[in-house]
C-alpha cells in the first residue's frame, strides 16, 4: 500500500495529514492542516519535508506544542459508538502541561483542560450541554490513555521503533 510521506507546514511547522483521493492513487497526495480547536488556519499549508523544527499538536487537549512523547506500555484501542475499532497507536504528543498531568497520572485535570479549552468550530467557547458533551466523549479515550502505563519517550526518539 502506498503510504504518503510525512510532510510538515513550512509556515507553522505543524505536521500535516495526507489525503490521497480514491480515485487518483498515483496522484501525490493533498497535505492539510490537521483540525484544531481555535478553528480554521490563518494560512495555506506550504508542504515540505519534516525535520526537526516539526512542532506536535499535543494529542491531549489539541493545542499547539506537543514537546512531550508518551509511549503507552499496553495496547490502546477504543470502542467507538458505531461499533467500530479504533487504534489509537502507541506514541501520544503531549504539551507541557497535559504532560505534567500524565506524569502525575490525574485524568481529571487532563480532561478539565482538553474541554476548557475546547472551541466551537466557528471559534466561540463551547456551551455548557456542548462541554457535557466533549467530556463524555473525552473521558473513555484519556482514562484508557492513562490505564495503558504510558512511560516518556525522550525527544527525537519518536520515529525509532
Ligand atoms: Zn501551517
Ligand atoms: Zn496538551
Amino acid at each position: 500500500m502506498f503510504v504518503p510521506r510525512p510532510r510538515m507546514c513550512a509556515v507553522c511547522f505543524t505536521p500535516l495529514d495526507a489525503h490521497t483521493p480514491l480515485w487518483a492513487p498515483i496522484v501525490p497526495p493533498i497535505y492539510e492542516h490537521p483540525a484544531r480547536a481555535e478553528g480554521e488556519w490563518d494560512h495555506e499549508p506550504e508542504p515540505v519535508d519534516v525535520d526537526e523544527r516539526v512542532i506536535h499538536l499535543c494529542d491531549l487537549c489539541l493545542q499547539p506544542g506537543g514537546t512531550s512523547t508518551f509511549r503507552t506500555t499496553k495496547a490502546l484501542v477504543a470502542i467507538e459508538e458505531d461499533g467500530q475499532i479504533r487504534d489509537y497507536g502507541d506514541d501520544w504528543a503531549a504539551c507541557e502541561t497535559c504532560a505534567t498531568h500524565v506524569r502525575r497520572r490525574s485524568p481529571h485535570l487532563l480532561i478539565d483542560r482538553a474541554v476548557s479549552l475546547a472551541r466551537h468550530p466557528n471559534g466561540r467557547p463551547l456551551n455548557r450541554p456542548e462541554r457535557r458533551d466533549l467530556r463524555r466523549h473525552i473521558k473513555p479515550v484519556h482514562m484508557a490513555f492513562l490505564e495503558a502505563e504510558p512511560f516518556e519517550v525522550p525527544s527525537g526518539k519518536q520515529d525509532q521503533r
